[in-house]
C-alpha cells in the first residue's frame, strides 16, 4: 500500500496570495489509496499539475467555506476530476454556502459542476462521514463565513485535524483533542480577530491539544514579513511541540507522527467504546470510486520539499 502523505500546494492568504508571494492551491492528503483535496484555492489545478498530483485520482474534494482563497479552483478541479462531467465521479464535501450561498455570499459551485460529482455532502459541525476506513468529522469554526467547517480525519495510522479559518475559542479547541497532526491556518501575526488565528492563539491551541506535530499554513502578509520559519521555531521552543511552517510544496509523511498501536477510527474501537460512540454519532458512510487502475505520482518521503 502506498505511503500516506500530506502535500501543501499553497500556503498563503490575503495579500500574500493575492500577490502570489505564496501559492494558494490548498492541501492534498493521500492515505490508504484515497486522495483528499482540501480547499482548492486560486491556482490549485496548476499547482497540482506542477507537484505531480493527478486530479482524476481524487476520492473527495473538501471545501471548508465559500471564500475564494479556499474554493476558487473547486469547479475547475471537478472538471478535471470528471473529464468535464463525462465521467461523473468523486464526492464533494463542503460547507453550505459554497453550494447554496447565503444572504451575503453567492454560491460558488456552478449548477453544471453539481451534476459532475457522484455525491455532494454539506455536513453540519459534528457530523461524521465514512469513506471506507477513513472517517471525516466536520468541525465547528468561528469565521466570517458563519457556516465554515474544519475537518478531522481519522485513519488507521493517524488522526489529523485541519482547522480551516477560525478564531480561537475553548469549544473549538476541544474538537482538536487527540490529534496526532494539527494543521492550523494562521493568517495573522499579532492582529486580534474574531474570525482568524494569530501566533498567540496558535500557542494556546498547541498547549491544550499537545499533538505530535503542528503544521502552520495560510499565512498573511505580516506573517510572511516576520518569517514563518522563525515564528514556527519560537512556537516550538515555547510549547515543546514540533511545529513546522509549511512552504509551498512541503511534503509530510503523516504516519511518522502517529501514536503507535492506537486504534482510532470508530469502527476500530474496542467493542464497548465503539457501541457507545456509534450510538452518539450521526454517521454517514459512502462508497467512493476507487481508482485502482490509475496511480498517483510518487513523491519523496518525510519532510521533503518538492
Ligand atoms: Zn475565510
Amino acid at each position: 500500500m502506498a505511503e500516506s502523505k500530506i502535500l501543501f500546494l499553497g500556503t498563503g492568504t490575503g495579500g500574500a496570495s493575492n500577490q502570489q508571494l505564496r501559492a494558494s492551491g490548498g492541501i492534498v492528503i493521500q492515505t490508504h489509496g484515497y486522495q483528499f483535496f482540501l480547499d482548492p484555492g486560486p491556482g490549485a489545478l496548476l499547482r497540482a499539475k506542477q507537484f505531480g498530483i493527478n486530479a482524476r485520482l481524487n476520492t473527495a474534494i473538501l471545501v471548508s467555506h465559500a471564500h475564494l482563497n479556499h474554493c476558487n479552483d473547486a469547479n475547475i478541479l471537478i472538471s478535471s476530476m470528471t473529464h468535464d462531467g463525462i465521467d461523473p465521479k468523486g464526492v464533494l464535501i463542503s460547507n453550505k454556502t459554497f453550494v447554496s450561498g447565503s444572504e451575503s455570499i453567492n454560491p460558488v459551485l456552478t449548477k453544471f459542476h453539481q451534476k459532475c460529482v457522484e455525491r455532494i455532502i454539506t455536513p453540519d459541525p459534528g457530523q461524521k462521514i465514512g469513506i471506507e476506513n477513513v472517517e471525516i468529522h466536520a468541525l465547528k469554526t468561528q469565521h466570517s463565513d458563519s457556516s465554515a467547517i474544519g475537518f478531522k480525519f481519522f485513519t488507521k495510522d493517524f488522526i489529523l485535524t485541519y482547522s480551516s479559518d477560525t478564531a480561537y475559542s475553548r469549544e473549538i479547541v476541544e474538537q482538536y483533542q487527540q490529534s496526532d497532526i494539527l494543521i492550523l491556518n494562521m493568517p495573522n501575526f499579532d492582529k486580534k480577530s474574531d474570525s482568524n488565528l494569530n501566533v498567540e492563539d496558535v500557542k494556546k491551541i498547541i498547549r491544550k491539544v499537545q499533538p505530535r506535530l503542528v503544521l502552520l499554513t495560510h499565512f498573511g502578509l505580516k506573517v510572511i514579513h516576520k518569517d514563518p520559519l522563525l515564528i514556527a521555531r519560537s512556537i516550538h521552543r515555547e510549547t515543546g511541540i514540533q511545529t513546522i511552517a509549511a512552504k509551498d510544496g512541503l511534503l509530510i509523511a503523516p504516519q511518522s507522527y502517529s501514536a503507535e498501536l492506537r486504534q482510532k477510527t470508530l469502527n476500530l474501537y474496542p467493542s464497548e467504546k465503539a457501541k457507545e460512540l456509534k450510538e452518539e454519532s450521526e454517521e454517514l458512510r459512502i462508497q467512493p470510486h476507487n481508482p485502482e487502475s490509475e496511480t498517483a505520482s510518487q513523491g519523496n518521503n518525510d519532510l521533503s520539499f518538492l
